[in-house]
């Protein structure tokens, strides 16, 4: 059964139709998983829905629940599912390689780990030619600060305000947003203004961000650094793309100040942003190192960092050494994924659709609703940023929270994002269609008009 329908101008507010059954489904439903959930998993920071969602397919640009109800996956699992759920030729890639070997060590020969890092480096600029395989987008970015200290010699990481790089020991540290900081040690981190240009202090020029930069070498630091890290469009952080011309600045300051220049691209790569295929390439950089994972596996658990032979070369000296890092199932996932992106024109695609949305919301936003203060992003990675009061940004959290519950009754899951929670995010599959996007601004249309 499909999302009931609401009327939107006269218009009926239904999914586009979609050639597909899901399996019934017997398993148990969303009370008793949510019971044993409370029971035997950590308490979570995210409840997400007030009523837990129990979802139990995919296929491609949406999800089915425990009623066979469809939605349309709007976050792409979380950013995750670049390609599609259970796209076929992930999952075949994936289905072949776990009849033949799962797992044994990295440390043997496997062609499928060997095929995947040439691919990857055959996508990055520069010399960025030595790949290591991790499982998350944590992983990877505290294997990128350990490259960083040790190829330096120095202590001190600068990160931006405002952004997420992970919840582990390390990554709290980088991350720079309150709402995940745990009271554990994160020294030797400093996190400058982020280049915001709707919030941030300095508008939409870099100049007054950069010297933040060098202020905090100049009276934080010995002078030197390890390294710079910074998304290229802040995810969790609600969808901020850093002022033009940031990057090219910071980095200089950056290297100048010894330190190497890390682009976390976990959520930004692959094609997501349309008009390149890394984040970092909209500011026209070539960062020392470079970490992903999210859409890299479809939502396989897999990471990665590619760096320089250079840098790589300084881990040599001790071992360096994961256990399921680009093991053979996740690495034929992964290959797979490359190709589809490339033979499905994925890139193209996500700015086609993605302007084609940001267009949409733009114009409910000039002639439609003044609670949305800002319409942000590029390709597929886009962020509407709803305002209490639009003149003075007034964060508008509960606004958002009712646009985020009610969106998913009418059909559709987005993300929501930014330290106040007041960005709803929308990074869908790419093989999103023009049609599902049509649905999409409509619903979002038909939620605001009806907010309390
Ligand atoms: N970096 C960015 C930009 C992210 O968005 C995330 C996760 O949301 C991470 C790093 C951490 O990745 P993971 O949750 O796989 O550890």
């Amino acid at each position: 059964s499909s999302a009931p329908s609401y009327r939107v101008e006269g218009k009926p507010l239904t999914l586009p139709p979609f050639d597909y059954t899901p399996k019934p489904y017997n398993g148990p439903l969303a009370d008793e998983i949510l019971q044993k959930r409370q029971k035997y998993l950590g308490p979570s920071l995210f409840h997400y829905y007030k009523k837990p969602l129990n979802i139990v397919e995919g296929k491609m640009q949406y999800l089915y629940d425990e009623t066979g109800r469809r939605y349309l996956d709007a976050i792409a699992g979380i950013v995750t599912v670049s390609c599609g759920h259970c796209h076929p030729d992930v999952l075949n890639a994936i289905t072949e390689q776990s009849k033949l070997l799962q797992h044994a060590t990295t440390v043997y020969l496997h062609h499928a780990i060997a095929d995947f890092a040439e691919a990857l480096a055959s996508k990055m600029p520069g010399n960025l030619k030595v790949v290591y395989f991790v499982n998350s987008g944590s992983e990877a970015n505290e294997l990128a600060m350990l490259m960083a200290r040790v190829y330096t010699g120095n202590l001190g990481m600068i990160g931006l305000r405002n952004a997420y790089h992970g919840g582990t020991s390390g990554t709290i540290g980088l991350t720079g947003l309150g709402t995940w900081k745990y009271p554990i040690p994160q020294g030797n981190i400093h996190h400058v203004v982020n280049p915001d240009p709707y919030r941030g202090t300095f508008g939409s020029s870099p100049g007054g961000y950069a010297k933040d930069v060098q202020d905090h070498i100049n009276y934080g630091t010995s002078g030197k650094v390890a390294g710079f890290i910074a998304e290229t469009i802040q995810g969790a952080g609600g969808v901020v793309e850093l002022a033009p011309g940031y990057l090219e600045m910071v980095y200089d300051i950056v290297r100048r100040a010894g330190g190497v220049c890390i682009a976390d691209e976990v959520q930004t790569g692959f094609g997501r942003t349309g008009s390149h295929y890394w984040g970092f390439e909209t500011q026209d950089v070539i960062p020392d190192i470079v970490t992903m994972a999210k859409g890299i596996g479809n939502g396989l658990p897999l990471g990665a960092v590619v760096t320089t032979p250079e840098i790589a070369s300084v881990l040599a000296q001790k071992i360096q050494f994961n256990t399921f890092g680009g093991n053979p199932v996740c690495s034929a996932g992964g290959l797979a994924v490359l190709r589809v992106l490339d033979k499905e024109k994925r890139q193209a695609h996500c700015a086609d659709v993605g302007s084609h949305i940001l267009a949409r919301l733009r114009s409910l936003k000039e002639e439609r609703y003044e609670n949305i203060g800002d319409v942000r992003g590029r390709g597929l990675m886009i962020g509407m940023d709803l305002t209490k009061d639009f003149k003075n940004k007034t964060p508008g959290t509960e606004l958002a929270a009712e646009v985020f519950e009610r969106l998913r009754d009418v059909g559709v899951l987005v993300g929501k994002g930014g330290l106040h929670g007041n960005v709803i995010r929308i990074k869908p599959p790419m093989c999103i269609t023009k049609e599902d996007a049509d649905f999409l601004v409509d619903a979002i249309d038909h939620v605001l008009a009806t907010a309390k």
